[in-house]
């Protein structure tokens, strides 16, 4: 089976890990801060605090947001379900807005109608998660002018997008939001085989965030209820986790990290080739990478007729490719159906997941897996005329 995504670990990459084994901190170590700081640089942002997941951030994110029971918060239907459940575990209220077809990203025009029926009813949401799908920035511009205009905070959700530009800066410089979460999950571009991270440039968010992924403990005086002198004291002054990534799991990160800027190189460098054989194919559409802006590949998806999509994708597991869908719109989940909440279905949404495929893409594929994935893409169709 030629997997649709696979992590790449090297013999240095092995070495840090038991490097770590064999120091003093296996948790809360020197190494968690270097990691952090490695991608405060990449992504040219001021503060850096790394999770146990992707999950955490994001859930961390919206408690530095004070999200809370009667708060909305809006997100992407086409997206892993932890980007709209982070506002659930806040007891907050989510809601979807639908994506623009070209790239499955969240759509700011189908944002401001939302917006403009919200604010009527007296109902406007206090944060928006924007999903950078597939490794490619949503229109952020677009979307802070809405968040200045209607009074909304916004997460990004880059997951996907390590390594991946907006308007020729880092995705995760948080230049318009308030705060970029990443995922390091083996199937996403680099790996700390579990982690995330959060980026902020607003330091009162970066204490909050630092506080809610470690217990709501703190030695810091100036957030200190009591001024004690005792040199042991500290404080509990929230309700948080433990949240934390191990150090054994940041100097994988640390270590992969080396190999970002290639490996994204990589992954467009396939995304292109797959474009171009695409192209000569008439029932196949795939996302557009818009102007000025790199994804980081994390996904390549190809649109089909609705008629034949599964047809499709059986065909292609049965010839040993492992293809995906992604995702499912989160509203369908029976989760989300048994709440009390109605939610109303996004066209655009609706029309993907009926006509999507993800095919694979990482830099460990070749170029004969690539065009053999083309063929046999191409053979099905016709064979379901
Ligand atoms: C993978 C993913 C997450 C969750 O990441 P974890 O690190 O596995 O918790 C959240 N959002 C999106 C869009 C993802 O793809």
């Amino acid at each position: 089976m030629i997997p649709y995504g696979k992590q790449n670990i090297s013999a240095s990459d092995i070495d840090s890990v038991i490097d770590v084994l064999k120091s003093d901190f296996l948790t809360q170590g020197p190494k968690t801060p270097e990691f952090e700081k490695a991608l405060c640089d990449i992504t040219n942002s001021q503060f850096g605090f790394a999770t146990n997941s992707a999950t955490s951030a994001l859930h961390v994110a919206c408690m530095a947001l004070e999200l809370g029971q009667g708060d909305l918060v809006w997100t992407t239907p086409i997206t892993f379900v932890a980007s709209a459940n982070c506002a659930l575990y806040c007891q907050a209220e989510v809601d979807f807005v639908d994506v623009e077809p070209d790239t499955t990203n969240l759509c700011p025009i189908a944002l401001e109608q939302k917006l403009i029926a919200a604010k009527a009813h007296n109902r406007l949401p206090k944060a928006l998660i924007a999903v950078h799908f597939a490794g490619l920035s949503c229109d952020m511009k677009a979307i802070k002018k809405l968040a200045d205009d209607y009074g909304f905070s916004i997460i990004e959700d880059a997951s996907h997008a390590i390594g991946g530009q907006y308007q020729g800066q880092p995705i995760g410089n948080c230049q318009y939001s308030d705060m970029t979460v990443f995922s390091f999950h083996p199937v996403k571009i680099v790996t700390s085989a579990e982690g995330g991270l959060i980026t902020t440039n607003d330091p009162h968010l970066a204490k909050k965030v630092n506080l809610y992924r470690n217990h709501g403990v703190t030695r810091d005086r100036d957030l200190m209820t009591n001024q004690r002198d005792e040199p042991w004291y500290y404080e509990q002054i929230a309700l948080g986790y433990n949240y934390r990534m191990t150090e054994l799991q940041a100097a994988l990160g640390l270590n992969q990290l080396q190999n970002l800027s290639l490996w994204v190189e990589q992954r467009n460098q396939l995304r292109q080739r797959y474009d171009e054989a695409f192209s000569q194919v008439p029932e196949v559409t795939v996302n557009k990478i818009t102007e000025g802006n790199v994804s980081a590949c994390h996904l390549y998806v190809i649109k089909v007729p609705a008629g034949k999509r599964t047809a499709l994708f059986h065909h292609l597991r049965a010839q040993k490719i492992g293809v995906n869908v992604h995702y499912i719109p989160v509203y369908h989940q029976p989760y989300y159906k048994q709440l009390e909440q109605e939610f109303s279905p996004c066209m655009n949404a609706e029309a993907y997941y009926q006509s999507t495929i993800s095919i694979p893409l990482h830099p460990g594929l070749t170029q004969q897996d690539q065009d053999y994935i083309v063929e046999c893409v191409k053979g099905g169709l016709c064979n379901l005329d």
